[in-house]
């Protein structure tokens, strides 16, 4: 693409692009609106960007996003730590936090197994959930023994075949841990990210066993 922008403008375009769902005319919508602001705007954007990449890191316990070591929810003693939540991305626990109707805690695999896409069971969050299981003493004193894992990543190909494959393994090494897989009623193929909380909720509340 040749332009006639001035090297930064283009520079701030190109790194717009890179966002998803931003085309090349967004991008340039959205350089003008910043190119507009005030400087005082423009340095809190900037900021914000900084801050986050400096300070976000993934919680030791569940691989949520914290600015933590622990996350909010691993620290919270009103939380059920005998129950855990297993989703493919952090942005999968907004929408089980916002159905309200879930008090267990969670564990973010960073991710769906995809063997087209080489994703293999060892660049999840698959063995690190395992030991959380078979050994909670590891996710702090006085730690709350597992009683059931809720498998909720997405009801897509990849979602499913990972739900499966951890059933598996925990059937292997916890045979004592009820394993649940959300009911269907959610749009198949979808993301749990925009499923609304009624949805959700109804598809949490019949949750099954695998
Ligand atoms: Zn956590």
């Amino acid at each position: 693409m040749s332009t006639s922008y001035a090297p930064p403008v283009q520079r701030l375009i190109t790194e717009l692009c890179k966002l998803p769902g931003i085309g090349n005319r967004t991008a340039q919508r959205l350089a003008f609106h910043i190119l507009r602001a005030s400087q005082e705007d423009g340095a809190a954007l900037a900021q914000a960007v900084m801050e986050v990449k400096e300070k976000i890191g993934l919680c030791e316990v569940c691989f949520n996003l914290t600015d933590e070591p622990r996350c909010r929810i691993c620290t919270d003693p009103r939380r059920d730590h005998g129950v855990i939540c297993v989703v493919e991305e952090p942005s999968d626990v907004i929408p089980m936090e916002r159905m309200h109707e879930y008090d267990g805690v969670y564990h973010v695999l960073g991710g769906a197994l995809s063997p087209i896409e080489g994703v293999d069971p060892e660049d999840l969050k698959i063995a690190e959930l395992l030991a959380r299981v078979s050994a909670p003493t590891a996710a702090g004193a006085g730690a709350t023994p597992v009683r059931e894992v809720v498998l909720a990543t997405n009801p897509t190909t990849t979602g499913e075949a990972t739900a499966l494959h951890i059933a598996q393994e925990l059937r292997g090494r916890a045979p004592e841990i009820a394993v649940t897989r959300l009911a269907s009623g959610l749009p198949v193929g979808s993301d749990l990210e925009y499923a609304d909380e009624v949805t959700l909720g109804k598809a949490f509340a019949g949750r099954r066993a695998l």
